[in-house]
């Protein structure tokens, strides 16, 4: 995109030299540039209102690009139907004003830059701090963090919450075997296999090594234990891809609950815990809900 909109620049700039010397009357030249400019500028600012996703900051400089557009348009006819003096090298009232846009725009636009620029890597740390950098999953931190919003929301909706909590399965074995960079290719796949598995709200985080932690609200009893043992048998049944094939089985230890005001997620945590350690001693490879301790 950037290589075609310079390629685009660079086209007009040789026809704007090109028709100077050829001897283009100076309105018409006017015109052609002044066209040309507004033309380059619609396309990025239509983008920037149109994205959702802008920040005001990126409003705010497209909003003077706009009116950089209609200025230039209003050059562009103005140099064809007016005999306003509009040669960049005239004193005229006209190109005063021009050059106080064009500063105030310059200005803007340059600080603009540098605080959009500070503002994609203030996301870019947001992010670094937030997600794994392994899995792109929610860290503990923030798997902590968000999930206390989650279970408020339920305390208020009446509704249920459930936690699980995930373990792979002899992971030491697969490190021993095939080595730290399979381990963390399967640790990888595990977490994209598991993420097309969950709801658009459902929490899904790495909580430390090979083990992770979901947290579904709205679901009850029934509805953990499907979804438990669906994860379970989708892993089962799936194998990665590392130079061999890699077969790997979890565990799953979850639980239900009708949030109160003393439900947090330590205790939550807690709770699977034991129903993980359960479905470990019970030979792995399975789901057991802390309902059973
Ligand atoms: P169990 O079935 O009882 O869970 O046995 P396990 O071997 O999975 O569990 P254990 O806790 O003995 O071993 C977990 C291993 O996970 C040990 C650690 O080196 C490895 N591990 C933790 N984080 C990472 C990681 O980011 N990458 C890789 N490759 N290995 C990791
Ligand atoms: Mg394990
Ligand atoms: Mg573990």
């Amino acid at each position: 995109m950037f290589a075609a909109y310079t390629a685009l620049l660079i086209c007009c700039i040789a026809v704007f030299i090109g028709a100077t010397a050829y001897g283009f009357p100076e309105n018409v030249r006017i015109t052609f540039a002044s066209s040309i400019t507004a033309l380059l500028m619609i396309f990025p600012v239509y983008k920037l209102f149109t994205d959702q996703k802008a920040s005001t900051l990126q409003k705010v400089i497209a909003a003077l690009y706009s009116l950089t557009i209609l200025f230039l348009i209003f050059r562009a006819v103005a140099a064809l139907t007016t005999d306003l003096d509009m040669n960049l090298a005239s004193t005229s009232i006209f190109n005063t004003w021009l050059f106080l846009l064009l500063y105030i725009v310059m200005l803007a636009g340059s600080t603009g830059f540098i605080l959009l620029d500070k503002e994609k890597q203030d996301l870019e740390l947001l992010k670094a701090a937030s997600f794994d950098g392994l899995t792109n999953i929610l860290n503990r931190k923030t798997f902590i963090s968000r999930s206390k919003e989650l279970i408020s929301l339920c305390l208020r909706k009446q509704e249920k919450i459930s936690f699980l909590l995930i373990d792979i399965d002899d992971f030491k074995k697969i490190n021993d075997k095939y080595g730290h960079f399979v381990g963390d290719a399967v640790l990888q796949d595990f977490a994209d296999t598991l993420k097309k598995q969950l709801r658009d709200y459902d929490l899904f985080g790495r909580y430390g090594g090979e083990e992770f932690a979901i947290l579904l609200p709205g679901a009850d009893e029934k509805a953990v234990q499907e979804v438990a043992e669906r994860l379970r048998s989708t892993i089962e049944n799936s194998s990665v891809d590392a130079g061999s094939n890699i077969k790997y089985t979890i565990s799953v230890g979850f639980f239900s609950i009708l949030p109160g005001e003393e439900t947090d997620i330590d205790m939550l945590y807690k709770l699977c815990d034991q129903a993980l350690y359960l479905a470990k001693s019970q030979g792995k490879n399975c789901c057991r809900s802390a309902a059973e301790i």
